[in-house]
């Protein structure tokens, strides 16, 4: 077995705010999904990955579970996925606390297709992206969504009434006052599903998946570790002279560090005015100006006391990134030292990679019971460590307590030598399909087999009494395969 270094680093306070997403649509016969997560360069991580034969409420009640069940039971705190009626059924039934967002890329790509029958449908698409992206709360989305479907006539549109129905789980001032690490589509899913098919074609069979899978965690991991490595040895100048510039710039991975710069220089088409002050607590609007006659407006305000700046944008809630416009009233207020809330260690450069090492898909053909022991081990050490290695009392006593450990598990192998009872256990085929088979339900027209052509001419090689067997040993060793995968990676992410 070898051992390969996990491809990504998340965060280590904010994973499980860290929406994964699933994408649908990757192969011919088998519907695979990728849950993606965003590390602190803010590139796509895959985290996980499934094929399931459907896409029906049910596959995705199981998959879930199984997400939940690899995760210790821990939802994450956001998830987003395309419109898809099944996967919202199955979410709210398996993680009621999930903020779930659908991508509002798909759901703006469908306005063509949806209203393209009106007479005035570039208007249309123009004034409703203008509705859904710049109104800045709830109450102004309504009254410009009623005024938008007013003007254009659009009042019985079916497609903008049921979207307006869900608007609380696409509409991005109905859920930017959560973090979503800058996502807002699946499209980092798609790219993934794009980064997939370098690998894999049609003609791909399913054991070959799983080892392109590898290679693709591989070539992530890759990309991470340069960024890491640019991040420490260069350092990207400050664009201005402000203090608060600096205290990123010593904090930040170099790609958040750009996207805060372009605040800081977004800055300069602000213009802040004090609308009332009272004890310390300020309200501020900041006027930007995105065109030459178009001006934004913001209301900011400004807790002295607390050294709490919050805008009505919400870029700092759903992005981690401090908005332009409380950096214009932070100038206004001559503050010079940033509080530490809003240096996330969610973008550290110095962010701590606990998970240094995972196993490769492929390096182990079955979930063994001695695997799922070492997987247990390693989780709970890991807890351990972290706690012991604070100090040196700390790390001694842990060491002493290894120490005698050891001796204890040696002088019971001693006395057992010769039985079997330490000894390398067989995999249990029907415990592991017991795991990860979903429930038996209908499909919908799609072909009886879905193994693809290469796996197919090997069976097909076969006796008629042997070709069962493979089959069902073929799809039982991929499940573990992936099984192995998932379920090693996410607990390591659930420990973060
Ligand atoms: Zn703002």
């Amino acid at each position: 077995m070898q051992e390969a270094e996990l491809p990504l680093s998340i965060s280590e306070m904010s994973f499980h705010s860290t929406p994964p997403t699933i994408q649908i649509g990757f192969r011919y016969n088998l519907v695979c999904g990728s849950f993606v997560g965003v590390n602190h360069h803010g590139q796509s991580t895959l985290l996980g990955c499934s094929l399931m034969k459907n896409e029906e409420i049910e596959s995705f009640k199981w998959l879930f579970q199984c997400w939940l069940r690899c995760m210790g039971g821990n939802a994450p705190k956001g998830f987003l996925t395309d419109q898809c009626a099944s996967m919202k059924r199955a979410l709210e039934a398996c993680m009621p606390t999930t903020v779930h967002r659908w991508c509002i890329w798909h759901i703006m790509k469908k306005i063509p297709s949806k209203l393209n029958g009106y007479k005035r449908h570039a208007d249309i698409e123009q004034e409703m992206r203008q509705v859904v992206w710049n109104s800045h709360s709830k109450d102004s989305f309504d009254r410009n969504w009623n005024d938008f479907l007013l003007n254009f006539g659009l009042a019985d549109n079916k497609w903008l009434s049921d979207l307006y129905e869900d608007c609380h789980i696409w509409v991005p001032i109905y859920l930017d006052h959560h973090f979503w690490a800058g996502m807002r589509s699946t499209q980092r899913s798609e790219s993934m599903h794009s980064f997939f098919n370098k690998y894999i074609t049609r003609n791909s069979s399913l054991i070959q998946f799983v080892k392109q899978y590898d290679n693709c965690l591989g070539s992530r991991e890759q990309a991470e570790r340069e960024s890491d490595a640019a991040d420490f040895h260069t350092v990207i100048p400050c664009a201005t002279k402000s203090s608060i510039e600096a205290q990123f710039q010593d904090a930040y991975t170099h790609a958040k560090f750009r996207e805060v710069q372009a605040q800081f220089r977004g800055k300069t088409n602000c213009i802040t005015r004090l609308k009332n002050s009272a004890l310390g607590y300020s309200v501020y609007e900041v006027g930007e100006q995105v065109s030459s006659s178009i001006f934004n407006k913001f209301v900011v305000t400004y807790d002295s006391v607390a050294a709490e700046v919050k805008c009505q944008c919400l870029l700092f809630e759903s992005r981690g990134i401090l908005c332009r416009h409380a950096l214009s009233v932070l100038s206004f207020e001559q503050v010079s030292q940033l509080s530490p809330r809003y240096i996330l260690e969610r973008w550290s450069k110095k962010v701590k990679r606990r998970h240094t090492h995972i196993k490769s898909s492929h390096d182990e053909p079955l979930m063994e019971p001695r695997s799922k022991r070492f997987d247990q081990l390693v989780f709970r050490s890991q807890n351990i460590c972290e706690f012991a290695s604070e100090s040196k009392e700390l790390t001694a006593i842990l060491h002493r307590a290894y120490d005698n450990v050891m001796a204890e598990m040696e002088a019971l192998k001693a006395k057992r030598k010769g039985t079997s009872s330490l000894s390398h256990e067989d995999a249990n085929l029907e415990s592991v399909n017991e795991l990860q088979s979903p429930p038996r339900i209908r499909t919908r027209g799609r072909p009886k087999n879905r193994l693809g052509s290469k796996l197919e001419k090997q069976i097909a090689n076969a006796t008629k009494k042997k070709k069962t067997k493979v089959l069902s040993e073929v799809k039982v060793m991929f499940f573990k395969f992936v099984a192995i995968e998932f379920i090693f990676l996410v607990n390591r992410l659930a420990n973060v």
